[in-house]
């Protein structure tokens, strides 16, 4: 730290602050040619990693079925109570299935525990951050909007893989 002035030991220049002005000046322009982290969105994406936690999807197997057995553990642990689920009974040989999964974005917190607690890998957090609704029932997302290929979501799997 610099040791201070008393005001009678400084120049005129000092008094009104030039080497002040310079110095901030100096900085100004160095920063001007340093490289930009700015990104002009909506024209430049985002590209999060793998490790980024955007909004919670279901992983749909390749031959179109969905991963979740209803076991309701996702939405157990939910601490912002913003998953639905309602069990039904199949034929197959995996015995259950949610008739109705249901994410409320609007409450979800984007925390990741309902893909921690998942027992099948079926629901993981995508790198999908544009959210925006123009109603409340718009923020629910049923299986529909919830459901993506497995071929989308292998990175973000392989990257959960690696910490079990
Ligand atoms: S990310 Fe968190 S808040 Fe969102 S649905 Fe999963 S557990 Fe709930
Ligand atoms: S997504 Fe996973 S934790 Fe949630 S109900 Fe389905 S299988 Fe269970």
């Amino acid at each position: 730290m610099g040791v201070r002035k008393r005001k009678k030991d400084l120049s005129l220049l000092e008094r009104i602050y030039i080497p002040e002005i310079i110095k901030g000046l100096v900085l100004t322009m160095k920063n001007m040619f340093r490289p930009k982290f700015t990104m002009e969105y909506p024209e430049e994406k985002f590209i999060p990693p793998a490790s980024y936690r955007g909004r919670p999807v279901l992983v749909m197997e390749e031959n179109g079925e969905e991963r979740c057995v209803a076991c309701g553990l996702c939405s157990r642990v939910c601490p912002a109570l913003a998953i639905e689920v309602q069990a039904s009974e199949t034929e197959r040989e995996k015995e259950r299935y949610p008739e109705k999964f249901e994410i409320n974005m609007l409450r979800c917190i984007f925390c990741g525990f309902c893909e921690e607690v998942c027992p099948e890998e079926a629901i993981v957090m995508s790198k999908d951050y544009e959210l925006a609704f123009s109603n409340r029932e718009e923020a629910i997302f049923d299986k529909e909007k919830l459901l993506i290929p497995i071929s989308q979501l292998d990175e973000r799997i392989q990257f959960l893989r690696q910490y079990k």
